[in-house]
């Protein structure tokens, strides 16, 4: 097995302006001042608005905080009033973006030959896509929690070559537990990231699928997470709104201290 770093990251959705947006890093860049970045990788997904300022902040302080999008456009440029491409955040230097979150597919109709046309224009341009998956409460109820998600996961990396995909985040988030404060158990999130794992390995070899840090989402705070990340196969988080509370954040981010 690979030692996977992991991989903390808060998706603020719709929410903080660009002046809550400055304070809120440079709250978080103190409070992880002494944090070994190498052992825990910190992200803030923040809205396309924030980025620059954020962008900003992290480059302006040596900052180890990283920062990404929550989502982009599967187009490159063109005619796509209102939409954000691949290379406008390459441009902002997003590490990361977000692709499929359940949000965009309730929402925003995406399926998933759109969440693999934005998984490959993340990779074009050299941004790390977190593949967003996970199955809602009547799929759980009948059991078919492994089959949803795992279909999920084809599709977004349909055709994507293991040179890329070697380097992708697959963030579970069961949608019953977004944002509900139903969060799934230990024994739940490992169920699924260890089934993504072993499609991984299928799909493309163990070795890879040793690499790729899969994320577990849904409700996570600074009480639930520890024992979330002690499951074997879950390499992260991905939160929402514990992600707004910069404190709170904190403590998530420092589960092992
Ligand atoms: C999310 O939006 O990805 C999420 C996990 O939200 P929450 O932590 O609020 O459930």
């Amino acid at each position: 097995m690979t030692d996977r770093t992991p991989l903390m990251a808060g998706n603020w959705k719709m929410n903080l302006n660009h002046l809550e947006a400055i304070a809120h890093v440079q709250k978080l860049a103190f409070a992880l001042a002494d944090k070994d970045f190498d052992a825990v990788e910190v992200a803030v997904l923040p809205p396309f608005t924030d980025l620059r300022s954020v962008q900003t902040l992290v480059d302006g302080d040596k900052l180890k905080i990283k920062y990404g999008a929550q989502d982009l456009s599967a187009h490159d440029s063109g005619a796509y009033t209102g939409e954000i491409s691949g290379p406008m955040l390459a441009k902002l230097k997003c590490a990361y973006v977000a692709i499929g979150h359940s949000e965009r597919r309730q929402y925003h109709g995406e399926n998933e030959e759109i969440c693999n046309a934005k998984v490959k224009a993340a990779f074009r341009n050299g941004i790390t896509p977190i593949l967003c998956v996970g199955e809602g409460l009547d799929v759980r109820k009948a059991g078919n929690q492994v089959a949803h998600t795992l279909a999920q996961v084809d599709g977004g990396l349909a055709d994507v070559p293991a040179e890329q995909a070697e380097t992708i985040v697959i963030a579970y988030e069961p949608v019953w537990a977004i944002g509900t404060g139903e969060v799934a158990t230990p024994e739940d999130a490992q169920e699924v990231c260890g089934a993504i794992r072993d499609r991984l390995a299928e799909l493309y070899s163990q070795e890879l699928a040793d690499k790729v840090r899969i994320q577990y989402g849904g409700s996570v705070k600074s009480g639930n997470v520890a024992a979330i990340m002690a499951q074997p196969d879950v390499d992260g988080a991905l939160i929402g709104g514990a992600a707004l509370d910069a404190d709170e954040f904190v403590k998530i981010v420092r589960f092992r201290d």
